[in-house]
């Protein structure tokens, strides 16, 4: 079935439900929401419509649609092979074994099921870091997915998997002139459900020269650009970020994702340029080599980090996992038991309602598009989701953030609007499930190419 299904259910007043609606001026309540043309029309403690489909929003928590700011979706047939993978193993494994045998219909199984999961668990919008750009019909098929799926995403167009080693690590290659294509043909307007940005390696993973070429290219087609920096020891040597200042290439328009192991003053440096970050704590504490989660370090250079989970070939594809491994690490620095760069003394902390915002609110910056989404402010696009908290895990919910960050799961996640369009709906999927047997078969096929033993 296609999940592009017309709107049914353009007209929706939501009431009694706790909002947490990540908009300081807003503040959290308890009132009605009320979505109408894609848009949240109004908010407030007692909304009235006499056109509005109405759901019942006691006992339940609304808030923005979680962002996921950096997600390898191409890898969503691939969930789960490795929790116990070191970084070198996924490497190995991922991106230079079966990367290379991935073809467009695999990329279209796999970002597809990747943002199933997202939409299942409450994730609204993901920012897509394809680095599977095989071939122009690979990237085709990865946006394809995405404009089927109904989630908001932002394409950031990578480098491919074929070759996989020459493309990083002092890479001499450019990045694939087929982005041109992409901006001019495919992606060209920014204010659409899925839009384009630029996943670079910069001069931690390409040579200087052509980390400054590509950068030029993506400001060029007026592209924001994310990049993964601060990667274990090598990263620790390459300070990117410092280099990136030095050259004068360090800008506001920018993503950092990881920065495990960027100096403290290289996050000094990205703060001072109003560049953003993305913190995959999960990823981070799961996976051995790339360094700690740098939430902590990023608070104290006065950056509020965006969230993400990167790979679901290691974590679970869900936020609440993302923001309890983020706790889970900062409990370790209090305890004076985390790594060498956070053994330092009066380190900032976050609580609950910091990191519901660092995956809402402050994704939505990260992306460039809070004027858009990110919170429940009125005009905004329709993004948001209801989580039960009459559950049994939940119940009774004390603090309704902590309760959230704590406790929550995609199970508790009852209702998911993405620019008014109604995705889940009474805590099942609208698509249903019977795509996931085609990442079965795709698993299966890439499993074979690649001389891989499959599963009994
Ligand atoms: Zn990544």
């Amino acid at each position: 079935m296609s999940y592009d299904t017309p709107l049914d259910d353009d007209r929706i007043l939501i009431k009694g439900a706790y909002l947490l609606t990540q908009d300081t001026a807003l503040g959290n309540f308890v009132g009605d929401v009320l979505v109408a043309d894609g848009k949240i029309k109004e908010i407030g403690r007692k909304v009235e419509d006499d056109r509005a489909r109405v759901i019942d929003g006691t006992g339940t928590a609304v808030l923005p649609g979680f962002i996921d700011t950096h997600r390898h979706n191409w890898q969503g047939a691939l969930r789960n092979l490795g929790p116990a993978w070191t970084y070198e193993e996924y490497r190995s494994q991922v991106q230079i074994g079966l990367g290379q045998h991935f073809e467009p219909r695999d990329v279209h199984v796999g970002n597809l099921t990747a943002d199933l999961m997202s939409l299942e668990a409450g994730v609204t919008t993901v920012r897509d870091e394809s680095h599977i750009s095989n071939s122009p019909e690979h990237s085709d098929a990865a946006i394809a997915a995405h404009w089927e799926s109904g989630i908001r995403a932002v394409f950031d167009h990578g480098w491919p998997s074929t070759e996989a080693e020459q493309w990083q690590f002092g890479s001499a290659r450019r990045h694939p002139d087929d982005i041109r294509r992409i901006r001019n043909e495919v992606l060209p307007d920014d204010s659409a459900r899925v839009t384009l940005n630029a996943m670079l390696r910069g001069p931690e993973l390409s040579t200087p020269d052509v980390a400054e070429q590509d950068i030029r290219l993506a400001r060029e087609l007026d592209l924001r650009i994310s990049m993964h920096v601060g990667l274990g020891e090598w990263g620790a040597r390459q300070q990117a970020i410092r280099r990136l200042a030095e050259a004068g290439l360090l800008k506001e328009d920018m993503t950092f994702i990881h920065c495990c192991t960027s100096t403290d003053d290289e996050l000094r440096m990205l703060a001072a340029h109003g560049a953003t970050a993305s913190v995959a704590s999960a990823l981070e504490v799961f996976m051995p080599g790339l360094g700690q989660p740098a939430t902590n370090r990023l608070l104290a250079a006065g950056v509020r980090p965006s969230l993400s989970v990167d790979t679901e070939t290691i974590v679970s594809g869900d936020m609440f996992g993302v923001m309890r491994a983020a706790l889970a690490y900062q409990q370790l620095i209090v305890a004076g038991a985390a790594g060498p760069m956070d053994r330092v003394p009066d380190l900032p902390t976050f609580d609950a309602a910091d990191l519901l915002a660092f995956a809402t609110i402050e994704g939505a910056r990260a992306c460039g598009i809070d004027d858009r989404t990110g919170s429940l402010t009125p005009g905004k696009e329709a993004d948001l989701i209801m989580i039960r908290l009459d559950h049994a895990n939940l119940l009774p919910a004390t603090d309704v953030a902590a309760s959230i960050v704590a406790g929550g799961h995609a199970g508790n996640v009852d209702l998911v609007v993405v620019a008014g369009r109604v995705l889940k709906s009474d805590g099942v999927l609208k698509g249903g499930n019977a795509h996931f047997e085609q990442a079965g078969a795709s698993r299966d096929r890439l499993f074979r190419a690649a001389g891989i033993a499959l599963p009994a």
